[in-house]
């Protein structure tokens, strides 16, 4: 029996998790800059938690939802995407109430699940950042997200990249543009793809966001919901733009642009970015919006909430492209050389020493000879070597050397401090 993973699941291996726990210090370095805390909520929820916020008309319900009868016979879902189980935790533990400060933010990291069919950059598990705040209408929280994800996108040294924002309005809003793109779309059912079809009695809002290209040539002569506005809903946007323009942050409306999930209202936003990693197509990096009525759906009060999530996989892909913006490998500071086995365990506690300190240190454990474990150095990509053998330990004195170019210093072995002095200075 050959084991192997299974299909739309990937191993992170060092070498590339090393760009992942990058990107995650990141986004915890920025994140916590404007506040939000990490929540780390169970990747298996209630299915109905996901069914009540996705809505049962979404693809991820209706098709990619990993969903089981547990032992309980519970029926059991791993999470597709991370608000609902945010949501459902403040819910559940009243983060609403007085004890704690408003808006509630969080951000979160991990892996989420969904049945699609493979293909690049769309697996089975992958991994989403997001940040949700909860508990303010205000529209200078939907804009502090969109910043916070701008700040994210600059500090991993990417620039060009393109906000771009719509207001999904209030209830009101959607309700008298649903109308107005029902008595459009009508007429031209016949012509729309099958999926659209169905959306049509479901949920013609998402006929928008359609792949299809005929239905995209349809969907470009629809009436905008930016007439259908509510005064409320319009100075909700007008507000928002107003502070993005304060803060200095580039953006395009397009009055097209819907969520895939039914919980969005008003403001809602893409970073898109075009890069070779995409075959130079505009990908959606980040997504987020406004999404005032989950909190109560999942049968909490009536509290607003604004987030965004972004795919960890695409972002990677856009900085490898840009190999600069990642950092350099985790390499030993130092390899230290046990010359004959009678040196093997000062090797150890100086080995011991040096970590302690902070300092990453590696020697060999294989029984390598002195050529094998220099041979071992350099492959590491140590940046010093220290042999240590029945002599040094008699003198007390070791050879130094710099990997890169071979100047060698000598260290009095007495004082751990010399040597962790030369290293730390490279
Ligand atoms: P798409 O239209 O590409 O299917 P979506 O609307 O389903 O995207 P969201 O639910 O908004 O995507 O998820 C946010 C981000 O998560 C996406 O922009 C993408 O980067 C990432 N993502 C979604 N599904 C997958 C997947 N199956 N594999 C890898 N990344 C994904
Ligand atoms: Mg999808």
């Amino acid at each position: 029996m050959r084991y192997q993973k299974l299909k739309g699941m990937v191993d992170i291996l060092p070498g590339e998790s090393e760009h992942w726990q990058y990107l995650e210090s990141i986004a915890q370095k920025v994140f916590n800059n404007y506040q939000y805390h990490e929540i780390r909520t169970p990747l298996l929820e209630q299915y109905d938690v996901f069914a009540r916020s996705s809505g049962d008309s979404s693809d991820i319900v209706s098709k990619e939802m990993y969903d089981f009868e547990d032992k309980g016979h519970r029926h059991v879902a791993l999470r597709p995407e991370g608000t609902a189980g945010v949501v459902r935790a403040y819910v559940e533990n009243k983060l609403f109430g007085p004890d704690h400060i408003h808006p509630y933010k969080v951000w979160y990291k991990g892996p989420m699940f969904r049945y699609e069919r493979p293909q690049s950059g769309r697996q089975r598990q992958f991994h989403q950042i997001g940040v949700e705040a909860l508990g303010s209408d205000s529209p200078a929280i939907d804009v502090e997200t969109i910043a916070m994800a701008s700040d994210f996108l600059h500090e991993l040294g990417l620039t060009n990249y393109k906000v771009v924002i719509n207001t999904l309005g209030d209830q009101q809003t959607r309700s008298a543009y649903h109308q107005a793109l029902l008595d459009y779309l009508m007429p031209l059912k016949e012509q729309l793809s099958a999926d659209s079809k169905e959306r049509l009695t479901k949920n013609p809002l998402r006929i928008l966001d359609s792949k299809d290209s005929q239905d995209q040539e349809i969907v470009a002569h629809a009436p905008s919901i930016l007439d259908y506005l509510t005064p409320a809903a319009q100075e909700h946007f007008e507000q928002v733009q107003q502070l993005l323009a304060a803060l200095e942050i580039d953006y395009e409306i397009d009055a097209n642009m819907v969520r895939g999930l039914d919980y969005y209202n008003h403001t809602i936003f893409e970073i898109m970015m075009t890069s070779p990693a995409f075959g130079n197509k505009e990908m959606t990096l980040i997504a987020g919006g406004r999404y005032n009525g989950l909190v109560a759906e999942l049968g909490g009060p009536e509290v607003a909430g604004v987030g965004f999530g972004m795919g960890v996989e695409r972002l990677l892909l856009v900085l490898k492209q840009q190999q600069d913006n990642l950092p350099a490998p985790n390499y030993p500071d130092i390899y230290l050389v046990a010359v004959d086995q009678s040196s093997s365990l000062e090797v150890s506690k100086l080995l011991a020493q040096l970590r302690k300190v902070g300092i990453s240190a590696e020697r060999d454990y294989l029984d390598k000879k002195v050529k094998g474990q220099f041979k071992q150095a350099d492959r590491m990509h140590a940046k010093f070597t220290l042999a240590i053998g029945e002599q040094e330990l008699k003198e007390h004195k070791a050879q130094l050397k710099r990997m890169q170019d071979g100047q060698q210093v000598e260290v009095d072995l007495t004082k751990i401090s010399d040597l962790i002095t030369k290293v730390q200075e490279g």
